[in-house]
C-alpha cells in the first residue's frame, strides 16, 4: 500500500498521455505555438504500461487516463486493454473534451474503459467556440450521445467563468441531468499557461444560480473526491471543485504521471521525479522506489487560496488536471 507522510492511502493514478490538444482552451493552454515535447521523449504504450503494473502491485486502484487531449494518442485502446487485462477491476476511466469521440466510443468500452469524464463549458456554439479556439460544440455533443448509446458512463466536468459562459451553468446542468449524467463544476484554477484576466465562478455563485431554479441540500464529500455534492429536491446530484478551500486536498489519494514519465505529488506544485530511466532500461525496483519518493514527498495541501497563494506554474494539458 502506498501512504504519504500525512497517513493518505494513495491508489489513484492519472495518466496523462500527451500534453498536445486538438483545443486552446482559455484557461489551460496558451493561444500562441509553443514547443511541444519532441515525440521520441514520450514514453511508449509499452513503457506506461510497465509502470502502470508496478503502480497496480503496490496498491493503485483507480486510473484516469487524460491529456492534453487523449484521444489524439493512436491505439489508446490498446493501452487501455493492456491495464484491463492486467487487472480487469481497476476503475479505469478517462477525461476528453470528446472531439474526437464519435468513432472509437465503443471500441475503448469494449477494451475495458469504465467511465468518461467529458469537458463541456457552454452549449453555444459560438460560446464554445471562444473557450476551445474553434469550432467544437457539435462534434462533442455527437461523441458524448455516442458514449451513452455504446453504454459508457459518463460525466461533465463545466469551468464556470465571469462574461463567459456564467449564465449557462442551469442549462448545462439541465443537459446533463436529461441524460443521467452527473455534473461537476470545476472552479477555475489559476496558473501561469492560462489566458489573463479569467475571472472564474466560485462555488456561492454557482449555487447561487441553481438556486434559481432548484431545491437542493449540501451532502458534503464523499470519499476521496474532490467534489463537493449537492442533491436537488428531486434527487439529482451534482458536484463542485473548490481547490481554493482547504477540504480540496484533505483526502487527496492521487499521483499523476506524463507522458514523459514524470511523477508529479502535487496537481499545484512543480515538483516531479522521473521514472522514464528506470523503466527504459528495465529497472522495476528502481522504478517502484521513485513512485514510494514521489507519494513521501506528497505535500499536505496546494496553495491556491491559502497565505501564500501564488499563480500556479504548472500546466494542466501536462498533468492532465
Ligand atoms: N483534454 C481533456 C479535457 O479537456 O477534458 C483532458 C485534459 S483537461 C487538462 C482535464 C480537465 O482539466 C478538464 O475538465 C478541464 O476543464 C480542466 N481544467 C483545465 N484547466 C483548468 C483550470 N485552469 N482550472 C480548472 N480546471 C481546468
Ligand atoms: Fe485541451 Fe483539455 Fe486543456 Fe482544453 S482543457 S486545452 S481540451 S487539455
Amino acid at each position: 500500500m502506498l501512504v504519504d507522510s500525512y497517513a493518505r492511502v494513495v491508489d489513484y493514478l492519472r495518466i496523462s498521455v500527451t500534453e498536445r490538444c486538438n483545443f486552446r482552451c482559455q484557461y489551460c493552454m496558451p493561444e500562441k505555438p509553443f514547443s511541444w515535447v519532441p515525440k521520441e521523449n514520450l514514453l511508449t504504450f509499452e513503457e506506461l504500461f510497465e509502470f502502470v503494473k508496478i503502480a497496480i502491485d503496490e496498491g493503485v486502484k483507480k486510473i484516469r487516463i487524460t491529456g492534453g487531449e487523449p484521444l489524439l494518442r493512436e491505439d489508446l485502446d490498446k493501452f487501455i486493454k493492456m491495464i484491463y487485462d492486467y487487472k480487469n477491476d481497476i476503475d479505469l476511466s478517462m477525461t476528453t473534451n470528446a472531439f474526437l469521440l464519435k468513432g472509437v466510443a465503443g471500441r475503448l468500452k469494449d477494451a475495458g474503459l469504465k467511465r468518461l469524464n467529458v469537458s463541456i463549458d457552454s452549449l453555444k456554439p459560438e460560446v464554445a467556440h471562444a473557450i476551445a479556439g474553434k469550432d467544437v460544440l457539435h462534434n462533442v455533443l455527437e461523441g458524448v450521445e455516442e458514449a451513452l448509446r455504446v453504454g459508457l458512463k459518463v460525466k461533465v466536468n463545466m469551468v464556470p467563468m465571469k462574461g463567459m459562459n456564467e449564465g449557462e451553468i442551469l442549462d448545462v446542468l439541465e443537459y446533463a441531468k436529461a441524460r443521467g449524467m452527473s455534473i461537476r463544476f470545476i472552479e477555475y484554477m489559476e496558473n501561469a499557461h492560462a489566458k489573463a484576466n479569467i475571472s472564474g465562478m466560485k462555488a456561492k455563485e454557482l449555487l447561487e444560480a441553481i438556486a434559481q431554479k432548484y431545491g437542493f441540500v449540501d451532502e458534503g464529500f464523499d470519499g476521496h473526491s474532490p467534489s463537493h455534492y449537492y442533491v436537488t429536491e428531486e434527487g439529482y446530484r451534482f458536484g463542485i471543485i473548490e481547490p481554493y478551500e482547504d477540504d480540496f486536498c484533505k483526502k487527496c489519494n492521487r499521483i499523476r504521471l506524463t507522458a514523459e514519465g514524470f511523477l508529479i505529488p502535487c496537481l499545484y506544485f512543480d515538483e516531479a521525479m522521473s521514472i522514464a530511466d528506470c523503466i527504459k532500461r528495465g529497472d522495476i525496483k528502481g522504478a517502484a522506489l521513485v513512485l514510494k519518493e514521489v507519494v513521501r514527498t506528497k505535500p499536505e495541501k496546494n496553495r491556491w487560496g491559502g497565505e501564500e497563494s501564488e499563480v500556479s506554474k504548472r500546466a494542466f494539458y501536462e498533468t492532465g488536471g
